[in-house]
């Protein structure tokens, strides 16, 4: 089955704003309800498909992903929307129709049910090396959350028969008219707790240790956000957890810096190896692999290795490595050193170019960005 282009589904073009996205996704979502449409698949079908559509279009980073690389791009760690459950899509509406769903729907005529909260977000940060981000790691976190304690026990709300609304008829000059609010008596929930264990809060929830695996793919960049979720507190009478965001964070390397997917190197070569020309061994993220200097190396050369930089999270390949060369005077020296050296003190080819950076400046830059 071919997926149908996400703002086809939206029905609004490539170049819509946030608000017309988000607009065009609550005028369907309404439309194509579940409590507005019983037992119609397609309703359903089309429900689920505007969900995706603006679980990927209301995020920055996923809509960039799927406009460069259509469905293609949405199959990966960090992305895809497929198989949303229903728990998923009602979780959305917290952003959508503002805290909670449910009572939205229910002035309508329709059914509306009590209302499901939502547990609060909890945020946390991780650090990473560059070799964890290169290749990709679990993560074992521990969390506070709040869990749902075991053992509780609900009362149906009675003034609202656990439906979570009051309706009320009155009379006006058009004739009756139903008018549907929150029940005050529950706050919309339809049930109270009944009973609970003493260490719980009023809801029968716990704050708990607990310990989260994260999975972090490969390529991931400092300040990036990672969502998982469900993964945050618990909600009143069994709502929608929170979600669990993870900030990331990468930590400064003794020998490299990354330059998103390339890294840089500062090495340095004796001069004699930079006259003479020379191998030498440098070290990578993994292992090690050796260069050639070529014979009259000036400071500032570039040696380019391809793929052993970083992977990305959004495309195939890896950076380069970008070895910064720079030759070493030596600081100290031995009379007969100096007594060598100085025999070479007037010789033409030890006299620098009175302009070598010109060149070298424009190389160094075409390196750089190429
Ligand atoms: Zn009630």
């Amino acid at each position: 089955m071919s997926k149908r282009d996400f703002y086809e589904i939206l029905g609004v073009d490539r170049g819509a704003s946030d608000a017309d996205i988000k607009k065009a996704y609550r005028k369907l979502a309404i439309k194509f309800h579940p409590d507005k449409n019983p037992d119609d698949a397609e309703a359903e079908s089309r429900f689920k498909e505007a969900a995706e559509a603006y679980e990927v279009l209301s995020d920055q980073q996923k809509r960039a992903k799927y406009d460069r690389f259509g469905h293609a791009g949405m199959g990966g760690a960090a992305g895809g929307g497929a198989g949303m459950n229903m728990d998923d899509i009602f979780s959305q509406f917290g952003d959508i129709f503002g805290g909670t769903f449910g009572g939205a729907f229910g002035g309508g005529g329709g059914g509306g049910g009590p209302r499901r909260m939502k547990g609060s977000n909890l945020r946390i940060k991780v650090q990473l090396t560059l070799e964890e981000i290169a290749e990709g790691v679990t993560k074992k976190v521990k969390v506070f959350r709040l869990v749902q304690a075991e053992g509780v026990e609900y009362d149906s709300c009675r003034p609202c028969s656990g439906t979570g609304q009051v309706r009320r008829v009155t009379n006006t000059i058009l004739g009756q008219m139903q008018t549907a609010s929150t029940c005050p008596t529950c706050g919309g929930l339809g049930r109270s707790v009944k009973s609970k264990p003493k260490d719980s809060d009023e809801h029968g929830l716990r704050r708990e240790e607990t310990v989260v695996e994260i999975e972090i793919p490969a390529g991931v960049e400092d300040g990036m956000q990672l969502n998982l979720r469900g993964k945050g507190n618990a909600a009143p009478a069994g709502g929608i957890s929170g979600d669990l965001l993870v900030q990331v964070r990468e930590a400064d390397h003794a020998l490299f810096t990354r330059n998103s997917r390339n890294l840089h190197l500062d090495h340095y070569v004796s001069f004699v190896e930079a006259a003479l020309g020379s191998q030498v061994e440098i070290p990578l993220l993994q292992g090690k692999a050796k260069i050639r200097i070529e014979a009259g190396t000036q400071s500032g050369k570039i040696v380019r290795l391809k793929g052993k930089g970083m992977p990305s999270v959004d495309s195939y390949g890896k950076g380069d490595l970008l070895v910064n060369l720079n030759v070493w005077t030596p600081q100290q020296l031995t009379s007969e050193e100096r007594e060598v050296l100085e025999k070479w003190r007037e010789a033409t080819n030890f006299q620098p170019d009175p302009d070598p950076r010109e060149k070298g400046f424009f190389d160094r830059v075409r390196d750089m960005f190429s």
